[in-house]
């Protein structure tokens, strides 16, 4: 196992912001995770467990602790009794990679989760989402190292406490930064058809004159993404982000009422979506807009992504502090206007 001392952050993101890591480790077993934990605690260092840093802003400064990379990149298939299919994928593996072996596979579950970058072992986190699907859906088990008792064990889904963009491994206060993610395993649909609930994926297959196999809905949703500039391509710099910065906020139904009511009087439909009981989500997207942000929106070397309401990017030599500055002015400007404080969707390291 590895250790290298001050390695460069920014590259490992898909920002590109932000110092150095002090100790760097990457662990290709469990048995190296282990190890590389312990190395930490015996030097009373923080630890910082790094995916594909797609979600992640890195402060200037860097991570004065060890940044671990989890390398662990195997993945299995087989079949349940119950018809279904377990993939069971290590946490490096890249997760449109593994996307891809699904739909290849004839399994449905995935599909709609094309293209997001990052790895297999980010994904519970958030509980990533996108197109009408989410990750919470289809995770059968994530085994994870325990750095409580530095045990390995293995966590149900019910376990995982999955919500909107939210889980036992980022809900503030219960299990954020006690778990280690070793694996993850999903239960798919061996000849499932795909999920299209998403309305711009409905538009977008439209046309389509037959029901749409997984493939087509896969390079349907990567082809949507791209366009957004929310597919990592080389040379596209729109996807120098990390992504939707901010969570579409829920609010209580009296919250949406009084808020929709004053804005119509300006003129003003406000968008909002069913958020269960009593709730509603708005999207951050037209608040950000609305908040006087149009998309290609330029604040020195950070910015709106011409393409993506909610992408703040690194237009080429942006600093944290630079992506900051924006994130302040967005957050401020939408609570003085709507009352409503947008919550962060990236992982903010080092700060
Ligand atoms: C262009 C673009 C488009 C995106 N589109 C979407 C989208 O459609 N939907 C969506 O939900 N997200 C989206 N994202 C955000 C991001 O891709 C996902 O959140 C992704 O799952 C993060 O995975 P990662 O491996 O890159 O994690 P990282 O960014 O490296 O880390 C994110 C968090 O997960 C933790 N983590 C990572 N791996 C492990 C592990 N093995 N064990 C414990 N903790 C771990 C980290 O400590 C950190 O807290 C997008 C990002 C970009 C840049």
């Amino acid at each position: 196992m590895l250790i290298r001392e001050q390695v460069p952050l920014a590259p490992l993101t898909t920002l590109g912001v932000g110092g150095p890591a002090r100790y760097f480790i990457e662990a290709c077993t469990e048995d190296e995770v282990l190890e590389a934990v312990g190395f930490a605690h015996a030097r009373q260092l923080p630890l910082f467990v790094l995916g594909g840093g797609s979600n992640l802003v890195v402060a200037d400064s860097g991570f004065p602790g060890v940044v671990l990379k989890v390398g662990i990149v195997d993945v299995s298939q087989a079949a349940a009794p119950d018809g279904e299919v377990i993939f069971d994928a290590g946490a490096g593996v890249d997760w449109d990679a593994l996307v891809a072996k699904t739909v290849e596979a004839g399994c449905a579950g995935l599909e709609c989760l094309s293209g997001i970058p990052g790895t297999v072992g980010g994904t519970p986190v958030q509980n990533v989402g996108a197109y009408g699907q989410e990750v919470a859906e289809t995770i059968r088990e994530v085994r994870v190292l325990d750095l409580r008792s530095l045990e390995t064990t293995t966590l149900t889904n019910a376990e995982c406490r999955f919500s909107y963009r939210s889980s036992l491994f980022n809900a503030t206060g219960r299990g954020r930064g006690r778990y280690i993610i070793l694996r993850v395993s999903f239960a798919l649909r061996h000849g499932g058809k795909p999920t299209i609930r998403y309305a711009e994926l409905q538009e977008f297959l439209g046309h389509h004159p037959a029901e749409p196999a997984l493939a087509e809905v896969r390079a349907a949703v990567r082809e949507i993404r791209h366009r957004k500039g929310m597919l990592i391509v080389l040379g596209d710099d729109d996807a120098h982000s990390a992504g939707s910065f901010f969570k579409n906020p829920i609010v209580p139904m009296s919250v949406f009422t009084e808020l929709a009511a004053r804005l119509e009087a300006r003129g003003w439909q406000l968008p909002s979506y069913p958020a269960g009981d009593g709730f509603r989500k708005l999207p951050a997207a037209w608040l950000v807009e609305h908040a006087g942000f149009p998309k290609g929106y330029i604040k020195g070397a950070a910015g709106i992504s011409p393409r993506h309401a909610l992408a703040i990017i690194n237009r080429g030599d942006a600093t944290a502090a630079d992506i900051l500055v924006l994130k302040d002015e967005i957050q401020e400007r939408v609570k003085d206007k709507f009352g409503i404080e947008l919550q962060l969707e990236p992982v903010f390291v080092g700060f």
